[in-house]
């Protein structure tokens, strides 16, 4: 069947309201939702009031030191009103929310369209470590300052030669005493120039096999020895650095989890990466894209020309919806998961190709007049593209997915 046939059929299986005018229309309700109890809306209504109180009125700053500013702002409101990091424990500063909260937590963040926490790597990805793995020192010294951003993390995972096959990484540490000293070379180091501490991936011992002889380390960033150079991207943005450490001198007692044990630390960041929650958050940005798709295709004074667009539009739209469906029906299994199952990559190949799409049509629809778009869908286009390589690539994923989910022989 081609591609125009199978929408068209698609299109016959949505709500009447989505096709009024010839052309889509926003739907008046959620398609696809859950139910929630009385509580559960008793939950969402505090944290609405809190927004209608708290939430910023000026836009996020585009300069980068200003935008970091604003947003270690708006994450320490965010914690003096418990509402940052509110899938931890209680005991440690969260909310122990549970699913559908967090959920709720995430519908309610997109409705006003809040601004982003500043360090989502230390709330989501190292936490959830060191209270899974971390020392009772290791909790109350490094848990406290995360939530107001008080201190800032990075990830030193990939480094030349291991991004995909991460366990073949060589930065090592050697034993000093009760000190490690390391020596190597990271890259990708999202905001290790603004980082107070590195969760940092090192091999400590050389003659294990490959996925032993890891362990994973909190590391100063200020320790002497560490240096870092920042990445230019293609939107001219340097989020990245190349991170280099030479002789490095880090306590053994801030390593986290066992002495080269640390590889099953990394699956576990490795699922967090990818997550429960990035999923609906995705669905969400993922739906309001598809229905920008269609005021542009309406708002253009080229309509005309754009007709052989409008069957892309569509599509953009049914995708949008299915991802949200999907995600809905597996959310409760990812969230359950100790370890991130075959759907997490389904959702993470899924929805990372289809924003690269949204954001290929969205240039398509503006044409020359995208130059004078201000930024927003040139900024999204050009970061779209690293979509496809961060916590997986696509072509990793449909190893994964074909030998985990489908069982096919290995290759
Ligand atoms: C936006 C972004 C943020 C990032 N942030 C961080 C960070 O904060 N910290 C950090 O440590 N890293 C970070 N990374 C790095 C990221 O984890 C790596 O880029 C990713 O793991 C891929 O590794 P690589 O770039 O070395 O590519 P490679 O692994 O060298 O892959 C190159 C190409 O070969 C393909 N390939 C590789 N192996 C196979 C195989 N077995 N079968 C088929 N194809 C294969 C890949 O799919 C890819 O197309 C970030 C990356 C991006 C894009």
């Amino acid at each position: 069947m081609s591609g125009r046939r199978v929408v068209a059929r698609c299109v016959q299986l949505l709500p009447p309201v989505c096709r009024a005018g010839g052309v889509w229309s926003k739907p008046r309700g959620t398609v696809f939702a859950f139910a929630y109890s009385g509580e559960e809306e008793a939950f969402r209504t505090e944290l609405r009031a809190w927004l209608a109180a708290h939430l910023p009125s000026e836009p996020v700053p585009v300069a980068d030191e200003e935008r970091h500013r604003f947003l270690r702002a708006w994450q320490r409101s965010l914690a003096a009103g418990r509402w940052v990091g509110i899938h931890w424990p209680r005991e440690y500063g969260g909310r122990g929310a549970t699913l559908k909260e967090q959920v709720i937590y995430t519908e309610e963040m997109a409705r006003v369209r809040a601004p982003a926490i500043l360090d989502p790597i230390a709330v989501n990805i190292v936490a959830p470590l060191l209270i899974h793995y971390g020392s009772a020192a290791q909790r109350e010294r490094f848990l406290p300052p995360i939530l107001p951003a008080e201190e800032v993390w990075c990830l030193g995972f990939s480094e030349p030669g291991a991004g995909s096959d991460l366990a073949a990484l060589r930065c090592r540490a050697e034993r000093d005493g009760e000190e490690w000293v390391v020596s190597g070379q990271k890259v990708w180091s999202s905001k290790a120039h603004v980082a107070d501490w590195c969760l940092l991936l090192v091999r400590t011992d050389g003659g294990a096999a490959k996925h032993k002889g890891i362990s994973c380390l909190a590391v100063d960033m200020r320790s002497p020895g560490i240096t870092w150079r920042p990445l230019v991207q293609l939107s001219g943005r340097s989020e990245f650095n190349e991170l280099f450490l030479d002789q490095v001198r880090v306590p053994v007692a801030n390593t986290i989890g066992p002495i080269n044990g640390g590889w099953p630390l990394v699956r576990a960041a490795l699922a967090h990466e990818r997550g429960t929650l990035w999923a609906f958050e995705f669905k969400i940005r993922l739906q309001n894209a598809a229905l920008a798709l269609v005021d542009l295709y309406r708002g253009s004074a080229a309509r005309r020309d754009l007709a052989a667009l409008r069957q892309d539009v569509a599509q953009a739209y049914i995708e949008a919806e299915v991802f949200a469906a999907h995600t809905l029906r597996i959310l409760p299994r990812l969230h359950d998961a100790a370890d991130a199952p075959p759907e997490a990559a389904l959702q993470k190949l899924f929805g990372s190709e289809i924003q690269q799409r949204t954001c290929e049509l969205a240039m398509a629809l503006l044409g020359a007049r995208g130059a004078l778009d201000g930024g927003g869908w040139q900024e999204a286009y050009l970061y779209s593209r690293s979509v496809t390589i961060s916590s997986g690539t696509s072509e990793i994923l449909r190893t994964l997915l074909a030998e985990r989910a489908l069982g096919l022989p290995r290759g």
